[in-house]
């Protein structure tokens, strides 16, 4: 008891500290004691996603966002995208505007393009990611650069502290060859880091206020995967394809392709695949514990400046210092 006292108290600090780096990212992490158990997180919450529409009629499973799961602080939406019928994505997400948050693109297969209003604009492909920090605020388009054939990707907002919600925009292209990449089994396990440690690698995202971690894992053979986290961020998996044990292995609960696993607190996640091939998502991150005020494309702290960003996109200033 009394390290975990003392680890809280250190934890505490860092948060208290966070506010001082304005913008530049990540709090500095003040050095605690180090945790001496190993407590393996356990299913909380199974949770199928909800099938929707969103965008000009695009096709999507919501799981983070949806009535039954408005937020898991620090994250405020996962949707998935899959489908090889074009009629389900080909409309895409033209222009639309985001303030106070991040948006990551995470892409298995496919190809989106996106435009914003400040000139920016790229191509997320297969095997990579896009981390935008919106900040302050863009309009932005993100399109299939594709015309038929099979497009799979996540998108996941991550929460801004209110610190930092108005800051400058980011954005992180992160190619394929950008992320971190590891086989775990000679079967070809496979863990691709797009931020946080995970396993020893370190993924290409500068530091982020939530210290968020994200990797994918394609899982071919049954070996655990063993990845440890801050015992007190949030996390989840989310299975998209097979289905996989998450647990201690005595205690292990089967998830299967569809549902989203919320995690209990925890410092070692453990993740087995159900007897066939599977692929998942892995999050974790700092929750804000701040009030959390959402209008579609909008996440702030009060009702006052959720109408402060409908005046500023109304008025064409959204983007503007
Ligand atoms: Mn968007």
């Amino acid at each position: 008891m009394r390290i975990e006292r003392r680890l809280f108290l250190a934890q505490a600090g860092a948060l208290a500290g966070a506010g001082l780096f304005g913008c530049e990212g990540a709090p500095t992490v003040v050095a605690g004691p180090s945790v001496l158990v190993t407590s393996e997180r356990r299913v909380a919450l199974a949770l199928a996603g909800m099938p929707t529409t969103d965008g000009a009629g695009v096709r999507l499973l919501r799981v983070i966002g949806q009535p039954a799961l408005r937020h898991l602080d620090p994250f405020i939406l996962l949707d998935r995208i899959h489908s090889d019928d074009p009629g389900a994505y080909i409309r895409g997400f033209p222009d639309h505007p985001h303030r106070g948050f991040e948006t990551v693109s995470v892409m298995l297969d496919g190809r989106m393009r996106h435009h914003d209003s400040r000139g920016n604009h790229g191509l997320i492909t297969g095997g990579g990611a896009q981390w935008m920090t919106a900040g302050r605020g863009i309009v932005h388009s993100e399109m299939p650069e594709q015309e038929q054939g099979l497009l799979h990707g996540f998108q996941l907002w991550v929460n801004l502290p209110a610190s930092e919600k108005l800051c400058p925009q980011l954005y992180q292209d992160l190619a394929p060859s950008r992320l971190s990449e590891a086989r775990l089994s000679p079967s070809g396990n496979t863990v691709r880091v797009i931020s946080g440690d995970v396993s020893g690698l370190t993924g290409p995202v500068l530091p982020r206020p939530t210290q968020a971690t994200l990797a994918t894992l394609l899982l071919e053979d049954d070996a655990p995967f063993v990845m440890d986290v801050p015992r007190d961020h949030t996390a989840f998996v989310f299975v998209h394809t097979g289905a996989v044990h998450v647990g201690p292995e005595r205690t292990s609960e089967r998830v299967a392709a569809g549902t989203l696993a919320v995690l209990s607190p925890g410092n070692r996640i453990r993740v087995r695949a159900a007897g066939e091939r599977s692929g998942l998502i892995v999050a974790a991150g700092r929750p804000l514990h701040e009030p959390i005020v959402q209008s579609g494309p909008f996440v702030m702290n009060t009702d006052a400046e959720i109408a402060k960003a409908w005046d500023d996109y109304r008025s064409g200033t959204l983007d503007r210092a």
